[in-house]
């Protein structure tokens, strides 16, 4: 029998964490969030609606049905709190083995037995954590893609243990939460899109690091080929530059591949401060980044 998900519990309400506690909370889960920071919530609402304002939002979720999934997410005082009646837990803490190891071991410790625990690491695989708890077999990963700019696209990935029905949950649930899964049969780093996603990042970073193309020819020639709102370096700045060198050092490191090592030029960046959307510059000047102009996809010169 495929379990009944009802109530779920978000651990880390940072830029993801809201953002999944919001759109369960909008179709009609029981929705608890705990984070550390206990103020984590509502600024980072304030930083989604930011990023809603820059982009426009997707027409898959009225905004009145978004504001109201607001209201409806309960901010827990602590893990116990929030986790006590959890059919479902996804944990959307910072992108540290170490740390989700040790997040996962104790929400193990505190959800119902019968709960299934997820992660949303965007390149940690769920058998490098599975272990840190008592349940393998009902640990996977569910990894949403910034669902503010309107992605509702979402990977599940089994580890070594995982139930086939452990699986099948997350499906249905993904489906419920209208979303789309996109289900990984065999590990691999990255995911299904991810793993597009990395090979795109690697070429269009060498690209503009080895002075090849001016990155906005890249971003206006995706832009026009997709009929995206943005390019790969549009897309960078919004996921931030840091986070896009921590993920790329995960690959690099895991390959030891020299061409999978992110470029130097890309770490000066970080180290001027320029980290994209959150810190106002990164390869563009926000908020009103030049892909937005209207003449960026034709330019005068
Ligand atoms: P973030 O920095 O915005 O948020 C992380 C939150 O975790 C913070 O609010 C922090 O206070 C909280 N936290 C840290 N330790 C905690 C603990 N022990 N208990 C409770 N809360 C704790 O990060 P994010 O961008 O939301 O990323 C979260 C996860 O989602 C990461 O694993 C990341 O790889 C993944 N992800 C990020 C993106 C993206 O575009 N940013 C996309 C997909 C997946």
């Amino acid at each position: 029998m495929i379990q009944k998900i009802r109530k779920v519990a978000v651990i880390g309400t940072g830029m993801l964490g809201t953002q999944i506690a919001i759109q369960a909370a909008c179709y009609g889960y029981d929705v608890k969030a705990y984070d550390e920071v206990p103020e984590s919530f509502q600024k980072t609402l304030q930083k989604i609606h930011g990023v809603m304002k820059m982009l426009g939002r997707s027409p898959t979720l009225p905004m009145e049905q978004w504001e109201q999934g607001v209201q409806k997410v309960k901010l827990a005082k602590d893990l116990s709190e929030a986790l006590k009646e959890a059919d479902l837990v996804i944990e959307a803490v910072l992108e540290n083995l170490d740390l989700k190891r040790k997040v996962f071991a104790r929400i193990d410790s505190l959800a119902p037995q019968g709960a299934i625990l997820a992660t949303n690491s965007s390149s940690i695989p769920i058998s490098k954590i599975e272990n840190a708890t008592q349940r393998p077999e009902k640990c996977l990963n569910i990894h949403f893609y910034m669902p503010a700019t309107g992605m509702n696209i979402v990977d599940i990935m089994g580890g070594t243990k995982t139930t086939a029905e452990t699986i099948t949950a997350a499906q249905q649930w993904i489906r419920s939460i209208g979303c789309i899964p996109l289900t990984v049969k065999k590990e691999i780093l990255g995911f299904c899109f991810n793993s597009v996603w990395r090979a795109i990042k690697r070429q269009t970073l060498f690209m503009w690091a080895g002075g090849y193309v001016d990155f906005r020819d890249i971003d206006r020639a995706w832009m026009v080929f997709t009929g995206m709102p943005q390019g790969p370096f549009g897309l960078m700045d919004t996921v931030g530059l840091d986070v896009v060198y921590d993920i790329e050092m995960v690959y690099y490191n895991e390959s030891k591949d020299p061409k999978d090592k992110p470029p130097d030029a890309l770490m000066e960046k970080i180290k001027k401060g320029e980290l994209g959307v959150k810190s106002g510059k990164g390869f563009y000047t926000y908020p009103n980044p030049e892909f937005l102009q209207p003449d960026f996809l034709n330019p005068k010169k």
